[in-house]
């Protein structure tokens, strides 16, 4: 390998974060306590915590200095995707800053209800390749079972927003049943991934029943859950949880994180409780306009996430999901950002940035460019740093 020269690559300095970019601590107290009459106990009980979901602007006003807009657009999410916040993620709001990113995330605007010509009701195309209620059967070798359409907290770009926030249902018993039946049916289902909505919101005995009947399924060798709750309900990771979770080994768990900001003591509580159960934790982040599209916020998280022993696994580009053209960034935003990351960073901490292929065309990794030419057996490749290398490749073996 030799050096041969370098080429001129867009910089941005690493520096630390800005005070703008992180927003306010995390932790910090920022409103009056509109919950100081909820006993520590009652607090720390996720039951509690999805009984006082916030879904009007009324009880919002009492710790938020909300806009015009957001409250005419909270009204207005009525019979669509509802808004509906737990205390918890509440209390991790900026008070006065409508640009807060745990704000921004689960209050609604009236760009919300501008559609974009490009904005599609299921961007994934989930409904077409479900074979039955509940199951998306897209990759050969695993499938998708969504058991629920409730989640604590409705984040607003939510790419099954045709599904949730509605009627807030779980997958019945005969759909369950079909759904497993099809499975059993198909040999070469190896990996099935139960999501919704946010499984986790079942009862540990329901999960139990749904995790069990798939378990039992002799060709299933991985069982992964997809989650927000650790971020937006931690109180809900319990012992008994994490103790039922443990039985059915090798489970994997995919938290959906956004921000720094989302990291707090609750959450490092939670993921340890996931961690010492033995459950491999993945990250999943989308990315979303003025709330994470700058490598800075990005790298921060990231460095985050591996210290609560969360590996960062996908940055999604925002899907074309109905009503987010204001979340969606260009994709070379997404591209600077692995670009920032890769080679200034840990590897654990270089999550693939993805396109989930608008019709259903699945994960689409898309990256910077590190290959500059190849061709008889020479590889000329770039570094981080935009430093050129040579790779001589093996002669051909022949067929
Ligand atoms: S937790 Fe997931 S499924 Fe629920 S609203 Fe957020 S992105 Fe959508």
């Amino acid at each position: 390998m030799s050096v041969s020269g370098s080429i001129e690559l867009p910089r941005e300095p690493f520096g630390s974060i800005s005070k703008e970019e992180a927003g306010p601590p995390v932790e910090e107290e920022h409103q009056p306590n509109p919950w100081k009459d909820a006993t520590q106990e009652e607090w720390d009980d996720w039951r509690w915590q999805l009984k006082h979901r916030i879904t009007r602007a009324e009880p919002l006003k009492l710790i938020l200095n909300l806009s015009q807009e957001e409250i005419e657009a909270i009204e207005a999410s009525k019979g669509r995707m509802a808004t509906a916040i737990t205390p918890y993620f509440a209390k991790l709001m900026d008070r006065n800053d409508s640009n807060c990113p745990i704000r921004r995330q689960a209050i609604p605007t009236m760009q919300e209800f501008h559609l974009s010509p490009h904005d599609l009701f299921d961007p994934c195309a989930e409904d077409e390749n479900s074979p039955v209620q509940g199951l998306v059967h897209r990759y050969p070798d695993r499938v998708l079972l969504l058991v629920t359409d409730k989640c604590a907290v409705y984040c607003r770009y939510c790419t099954r927003r045709r599904l949730v926030g509605s009627s807030e249902k779980c997958i019945t018993e005969g759909e369950l049943d079909e759904a497993v039946a099809y499975i059993q049916a198909t040999k070469k289902i190896r990996d099935v991934l139960i999501s919704g909505g946010d499984p986790l919101l079942l009862e540990d005995d329901h999960l139990e029943g749904i995790v069990a009947k798939v378990k039992r399924v002799p060709h299933v060798e991985i069982i992964r859950i997809g989650t927000r709750v650790p971020v937006t309900l931690p109180q809900r990771i319990t012992l008994s949880l994490t103790a039922m979770l443990k039985k059915y080994h090798p489970l994997w768990i995919s938290i959906h994180f956004s921000h720094p900001k989302e990291i707090t003591k609750e959450v490092r509580r939670a993921c340890a409780m996931l961690a010492e159960a033995g459950i491999p934790l993945g990250s999943q982040t989308v990315l979303l306009r003025g709330i994470n599209d700058r490598p800075t916020v990005m790298k921060r998280l990231m460095h985050e996430l591996l210290k609560i022993r969360v590996r960062p696994y996908y940055i999604y580009q925002c899907d074309l999901a109905m009503g987010t053209e204001h979340f969606r960034t260009p994709v070379a935003v997404g591209i600077n950002i692995i670009e920032k990351l890769r080679g200034h960073t840990t590897g654990y901490a270089v999550p693939s940035f993805v396109i989930d292929a608008p019709g259903g065309g699945g994960k689409i990794p898309v990256g910077p460019t590190y290959v500059i030419s190849q061709d008889k057996g020479k590889m000329v490749l770039r570094n981080y740093q935009g430093k050129v290398f040579e790779y001589q490749e093996p002669p051909s073996q022949g067929p």
